[in-house]
């Protein structure tokens, strides 16, 4: 079989909503290939269940929305990213209707949950309005599937998938002003062949690193590719330390955890230990209805003091008719799992969610390398700060996909192309014959990510954490100079390298703030007010 060799203007690396809807943007002027390493719909997109967070409400402002942001994320947001985001968010959500996403409408005028405004619109946690709109609870699947229909009927973009990112490539010029990034080596799965993608402009739409701890809510995908390929090309990387961890996911040793909605605990659900005794009291006078933030700090520090591998979330004392008709979904999956709501308290861990931080952009989605761009969870922007506001993640992809897409279109005319990538050569190199490496490998990562680096820290814990990544690194680096690649060893080769800038931010920040939070620095220190932690790779090109 011999390697491909493939010409586009542009490359997106990515398939969910913040790839999908930056390719759909320049595909009227412009020959795309998006990748994705597993099914197009495999990324976290599809699993948003919440919705997308936009000023529509006739009451509600765009200040309110920018105030908000603000508070969630602590004192780190970037004033102009929020601001510019913000107010973007109505046209982007016409976008999304344009392009087939429906969402939930307003239904019965007289009821105080449908308010004015021809969308539904629901609270959720840190705003203060009505302002998210939602496809029942499944918005992710519909913004997705919408998108995927578009991109599949667009004459201009071929779809690759199955096709995971090795490394992105340079024309490497030895002066940094002068690199710029010409495509990116690529596997193709099925074939087991790398080849090569020539683009004159290339977008990481990656999406987050939360598979780095062994609970996470995330797909299997969520394993930081496009920050470690950005880190390891030369950019920026800023505010690792901040990933966001949702308080119950169902802790089911034989399946993914699966989110046990915050719904649950406001009708009245409490967290008990495995002695059957409750516990939040102790760490909040609101008891279970404290924010997410905190409550997931609570369970983590009792799993911790009793040696626990779960906590307990009893929703069995409501009536069984109640509960059969407020969680029908909940209900089922928990039964097909053995689990009956109604009559038993279910297992539940916290589990990593959200990256904050990631690959440093500018305001149109630029990374550090001329024409490289990164959009949506994968990128580091500054709206979210040192903790994300509810929804305004399906925003970020879908604004910062149309900034990066004019920025892409004015340049791309401009661009040449007359650089060809080497083929990849992989003659000195063998099949592998101890998988067992990367497996093993793999589990202790994320096992000593979660007890070391997970939701309540400490400096001793985190330089722990520091010395085995040391050890993991050689060692993987060793394996992937012998061996021929697969998915999984360059997962982890990924997931090594965002531990390794998690642990090195996390050390950083002396100080608890946002959702870092440290027992050797309790407290939040204003003289960090605004102060990013920025990683710089030892080659840094300039910035433009
Ligand atoms: C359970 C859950 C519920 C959520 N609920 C909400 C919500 O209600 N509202 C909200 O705003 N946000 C929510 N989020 C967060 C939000 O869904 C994500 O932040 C967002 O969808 C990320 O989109 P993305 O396009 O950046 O990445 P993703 O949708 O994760 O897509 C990443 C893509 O990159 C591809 N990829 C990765 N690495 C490579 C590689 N090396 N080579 C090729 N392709 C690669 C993957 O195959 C995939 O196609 C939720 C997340 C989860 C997990």
């Amino acid at each position: 079989m011999s390697l491909k060799s493939h010409t586009f203007d542009v490359l997106v690396i990515g398939s969910g909503a913040a790839g999908l809807s930056l390719a759909l943007r320049v595909a009227h002027k412009a020959k795309v290939a998006v990748l994705s390493k597993n099914a197009l719909s495999e990324g976290s997109t599809a699993w948003a269940q919440g919705g997308i967070a936009a000023v529509l409400h006739n009451r509600d402002s765009i200040q309110s929305h920018i105030e908000d942001t603000h508070v969630a994320g602590a004192g780190l947001c970037h004033p102009d990213t929020v601001d510019k985001v913000v107010e973007r968010g109505p046209e982007s959500v016409d976008w999304l209707v344009n392009n087939g996403v429906s969402f939930t409408m307003r239904e019965d005028r007289n009821r105080e949950a449908f308010i004015e405004g021809e969308f539904h619109l629901t609270k959720e946690g840190g705003h203060s309005f009505r302002r998210v709109l939602h496809s029942a609870d499944a918005t992710g699947k519909e913004v997705q599937n919408s998108l995927e229909d578009q991109v599949r009927a667009h004459p201009n973009i071929t779809l690759f998938e199955h096709h995971v990112a090795v490394d992105l490539v340079s024309n490497k010029h030895p002066d940094p002003e002068e690199r710029f990034c010409i495509g990116a080596h690529v596997l193709d799965i099925d074939r087991g062949m790398i080849d090569t993608f020539h683009a004159k402009m290339t977008v990481l739409a990656t999406g987050g690193a939360s598979r780095v701890y062994l609970y996470t809510s995330n797909p299997d995908g969520s394993t930081g590719d496009g920050i470690a390929m950005a880190w390891r090309f030369g950019c920026r990387v800023a505010n690792m330390e901040f990933n966001q961890f949702h308080p119950t996911c169902l802790y089911h040793p034989e399946t993914r955890t699966f989110l046990l909605t915050e719904a649950l605990r406001g009708e009245g659900a409490y967290l008990r230990l495995p002695d059957g005794s409750r516990f939040m009291d102790k760490f909040d006078e609101r008891a279970e209805l404290a924010p997410r933030d905190i409550v997931a700090r609570a369970i983590d520090h009792e799993m911790k003091r009793v040696g626990a591998q779960s906590v307990f979330l009893d929703i069995s004392h409501k009536d069984e008719a109640f509960i059969k008709e407020h969680f029908p979904n909940i209900y089922a999956r928990c039964l097909d799992l053995g689990f009956d709501l109604t009559r038993q308290p279910i297992p539940v861990v916290p589990a990593a969610h959200f990256t904050c931080g990631g690959v440093m952009t500018d305001l149109n989605g630029k990374t550090d390398v001329h024409n490289l761009y990164a959009v949506g969870e994968v990128a580091h922007t500054g709206l979210h700060g040192a903790n994300r506001l509810a929804s305004n993640s399906l925003l970020e992809c879908v604004t910062f996909a149309e900034f990066a897409a004019e920025d892409i279109l004015e340049k791309l005319d401009q661009t040449s192309q007359d650089i060809k990538i080497k083929a990849w050569d992989d003659s000195r190199v063998t099949d592998s014959d101890e998988e067992v490496v990367v497996t093993h490998n793999w589990n202790e990562l994320r096992h000593f990510m979660w007890d070391y680096v997970g939701i309540v820290r400490t400096t001793r814990r985190l330089q722990r954490a520091a010395r085995r990544i040391d050890m993991l690194a050689s060692e993987i680096r060793e394996y992937y100079g012998s061996f021929r690649v697969t998915p999984d060893l360059l997962e982890l080769r990924n997931l090594v390298t965002v531990a390794d800038l998690i642990v090195r931010s996390a050390l950083q920040r002396t100080e608890s703030r946002g959702l870092h939070y440290t027992l050797d620095f309790p407290d939040k220190d204003p003289d960090l007010d605004g102060r990013d932690t920025i990683l710089k790779p030892a080659r840094l090109p300039q910035r433009r």
